[in-house]
């Protein structure tokens, strides 16, 4: 036990270390952010820590309990009350979270929507305003759009982020809360001007929360002066396709106020990482820089291709797309330009046959939703993804019937995988979109 027992000694020289490391660090590679991380050891000694799993903790003495209560003993003093609130495994992984973005704090969430809605209820109140990027996840699209207004009477003016003209005249001074965007969005791959917007949001003392799920260590929002970035666990940063989880990174002040017992969006609405999930995370977050290196790696070469090919690609990664400079002036040294290809292949009908083949013929990839999986994955954006915009939102956001979103692999040789690609696309050359 650390705080509410005794600390292992080894524990204790190594965060000491790790403290005074941490004092000193500047990085430009949020790879080396993460290993200022504090590294939590197991109870008996192991490399790893310890999954605490329990639900509540104990105390040597009653008047600790009321003591963290009082808030004069708490989780930075390893004292812990109960794991809806802070848990230290949980703790864990968003110490590295929040080394991965720059942050001073982060927590976890039990998805994605839970860190977005969470968040936007933490920073509006009722009767609030927010303005936000017109292309968006769809489901953080229709919170803003139709649960925030019905349950909370938070509205959203949406907006064209790439004319900031239109977003500095959608602030309502006074009324205005939060300037919401994606690092780059869902699935157009418009990338946000992120020190630009935050110029013009602060100077009307409006926050920016940044969606930053497409990009994790290509980009890092907060450094580029965002207040708050939330992120989809679920996606590059489990890696695995087998967890929904979130995060929500920003100042020490704001995670407390969203663990506050009366008032605290985390604490009381209680969308809860599992201490199991968090350990699992915990284990992958290491190898994220080589898992996105290769994404982003082979999303370059297959784009390229694909544009010799004389298909409609759209990657930040080739220098006809609008955001190319601005993203190579926003990101990080050596990651790239991010992981997601699309396709737009003009008609539905294509889209479906070519997804068909590459899935049912080549085994290039697979259909489904959700992105950052070893396996490329594709789905059609405007018939899934998005499809709780209507056709006027989709038009606006640049959304075509036939607009396939390849969420690029890294499993199998890049050679096989683009092989694979070039026979699937062959077969509807040939024009016959009937035979599979
Ligand atoms: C998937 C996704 C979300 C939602 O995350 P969940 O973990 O599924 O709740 C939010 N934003 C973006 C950009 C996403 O891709």
């Amino acid at each position: 036990m650390a705080g509410n027992g005794v600390l292992l000694e080894k524990q204790v020289s190594i965060n000491r270390n790790i403290s005074a490391k941490n004092a000193a660090v500047t990085w430009d590679d949020p790879a080396v952010a993460l290993t200022t991380a504090r590294h939590e050891f197991g109870e008996h000694g192991g490399v790893n820590m310890s999954i605490e799993a329990s639900a509540t903790f104990t105390v040597m003495e009653p008047k600790t309990m009321n003591k963290m209560f009082a808030g004069e003993l708490g989780p930075s003093q390893d004292f812990f009350i109960y794991s809806r609130h802070f848990n230290p495994t949980v703790m864990n992984l968003s110490r590295q979270i929040a080394a991965l973005e720059g942050t001073e704090a982060a927590y976890c969430t039990s998805s994605g929507m839970a860190a977005i809605s969470s968040v936007l209820m933490q920073l509006c109140n009722s009767g609030g305003h927010v303005v936000a990027s017109s292309s968006l996840y769809g489901g953080t699209h229709a919170l803003l759009n139709h649960f925030l207004p019905r349950v909370c009477n938070i509205t959203t003016s949406f907006v064209d982020i790439r004319d900031h003209e239109m977003v500095k005249e959608a602030i309502v001074k006074g009324r205005t809360n939060v300037l919401y965007m994606e690092s780059m969005s869902n699935p157009t791959l418009t990338v946000a001007n992120i020190p630009e917007l935050c110029r013009i949001a602060h100077d009307k003392g409006v926050k920016v929360v940044v969606d930053n799920t497409f990009t994790p260590m290509v980009l890092s929002p907060a450094r580029l002066g965002a207040d708050v970035v939330v992120h989809s666990v679920s996606k590059y940063i489990s890696g695995g396709g087998d967890i929904i989880a979130g995060a929500v990174c920003g100042p020490a002040s704001l995670v407390s106020s969203m663990m506050d017992l009366h008032q605290g969006a985390l604490m009381l609405l209680g969308p809860t990482m599992n201490a199991k999930v968090a350990f699992e995370l915990s284990e992958r977050i290491p190898h994220l820089g080589l898992r996105m290196k290769e994404h982003c790696n082979r999303a370059l070469v297959f784009a390229t291709r694909m544009k010799k090919l004389g298909l409609k690609v759209i990657y930040v990664g080739l220098e006809e797309h609008p955001d190319h400079t601005l993203l190579k002036s926003m990101a990080n040294q050596n990651y790239g330009f991010g992981g997601i290809i699309c396709v737009d292949m003009e008609t539905q009908e294509k889209a479906d046959c070519l997804m068909n083949r590459l899935q049912n013929c080549t085994q290039f990839g697979l259909m489904a939703v959700s992105l950052g999986y070893y396996e490329t994955l594709m789905s059609c954006s405007g018939s899934s993804t998005s499809s709780e915009m209507n056709e006027e939102e989709k038009k606006i956001a640049g959304i075509s019937g036939g607009l396939i979103r390849m969420s690029i692999g890294y499993n199998g040789t890049l050679e096989q995988r683009w092989s694979q690609f070039e026979r699937a696309l062959s077969g509807i050359h040939d024009g016959d979109f009937s035979k599979n």
